[in-house]
């Protein structure tokens, strides 16, 4: 028998849509951080309750939303970043697809107050499941505070499979340090039930984020890596020959302050490493690469982290290159030997 053809509504589309970005409560912590990132705050505030399964709240002391902007924030394909497709050729912010706070709003209910420099008074807007239920005007200070509550409230399936507050939130907390490593010049402050999980100074230097994370044994066994030419910039810690782990969990790549998971990159710094540390052992790294965004295909699925270059083999040669300079250059430390 034939079938009639539905065209979708648009609180259904959003529904269907938010799956796609919004997994759990850390792909919503990833998506505020990096608006209020992009917003050119210099101080964010995370305050997570339950894993984030009952409350998000992130604050930001950057360029707030103007009043008459509220509303069309939360529509799909909505963004302040880009207005064609010719942007991503010279992008530099995080987000720019306009989806993120549709897909959160359509799941979640959501409490948003903004004030920009040039207004003198805020705005506050509650939405529940895509819905506005109220808009008015607030006193408050310059910047945006979004609060995410009941997540996935109105699609009990997907509510059903958030694992525990103890898993999610390490997968929040993992997520926070990946972005604070990315943006040392913004100070984040990370308040999970209650407790201080991280303060970062904010003051632009990496290594003293690094060590707001992972601490003294880690950040003594750094080597710096300043390069720069006319088509890349790479900035960041290496470690030697005395710190090295078992997985790639400690091999941080960033580039234009984008987390990503690049095999070109990873390949050619663990080459580098290859007469240095045991065999299946990994060295550390915390890479923070800027490129021209005309050399870089962002425009992969949202929630990879891979990305493409223009110029793969340019790229590798040079990786491999300046790390393991870096790495001949250092005196190797003791442990060495025993592995040869
Ligand atoms: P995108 O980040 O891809 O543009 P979002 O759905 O995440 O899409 O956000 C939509 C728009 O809302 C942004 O483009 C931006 O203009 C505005 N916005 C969201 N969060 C903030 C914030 N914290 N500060 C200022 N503007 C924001
Ligand atoms: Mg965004």
């Amino acid at each position: 028998m034939g079938k009639y053809i539905n065209i979708l509504d648009d609180l259904t589309i959003n529904k269907i849509a938010a799956g796609e970005v919004v997994e759990r409560p850390s792909s919503v912590v990833k998506e505020l951080l990096e608006n209020a990132i992009d917003s050119g705050a210099t101080q964010v505030v995370v305050d997570i309750t339950d894993g984030g399964k009952k409350c998000i709240k992130i604050s930001d002391n950057g360029s707030g939303i103007l009043s008459s902007e509220v509303e069309k924030c939360f529509l799909r394909h909505a963004t302040s970043k880009i207005k064609e497709i010719d942007d991503l050729y010279d992008l530099y912010s995080l987000g720019f697809r306009g989806e993120a706070l549709a897909s959160i709003s359509a799941v979640s209910n959501i409490e948003m107050i903004t004030k920009t420099k040039e207004e003198v008074i805020g705005t506050k807007i509650v939405l529940s499941g895509s819905k506005i239920i109220k808009k008015e005007p607030i006193g408050t200070k310059d910047g945006t505070t979004i609060t995410v509550k009941d997540l996935f409230f109105n699609t009990p399936v997907r509510a059903k499979f958030l694992k525990s507050t103890h898993a999610e939130t390490i997968n929040i907390s993992d997520l926070i340090n990946k972005l604070a490593i990315g943006n040392p010049g913004v100070r984040i402050k990370y308040i999970n039930n209650k407790k201080l999980m991280l303060n970062t100074p904010g003051d632009n230097k990496l290594i003293n984020v690094i060590r707001s994370i992972y601490g003294k044994e880690i950040t003594d066994n750094l080597i710096e890596i300043d390069y720069e030419d006319e088509k890349i910039k790479i900035y960041g810690y290496i470690g030697n020959n005395n710190i090295y782990r078992s997985n790639k969990n400690l091999q941080h790549v960033y580039i234009n302050k984008r987390y990503v998971r690049s095999k070109v990159i990873l390949d050619a710094i663990n080459e580098s490493y290859k007469s240095i540390i045991p065999i299946n052992k990994f060295g550390v790294c915390f890479l923070n690469i800027t490129i021209n965004p005309s050399e870089i295909d962002v425009n992969i699925h949202p929630t990879k982290l891979e990305v493409k270059f223009q110029d793969e083999k340019d790229v590798y040669i040079k990786i491999r290159d300046i790390v393991k300079n870096k790495l001949l250059n250092i005196s190797l430390i003791g442990k060495y030997t025993s592995y040869t």
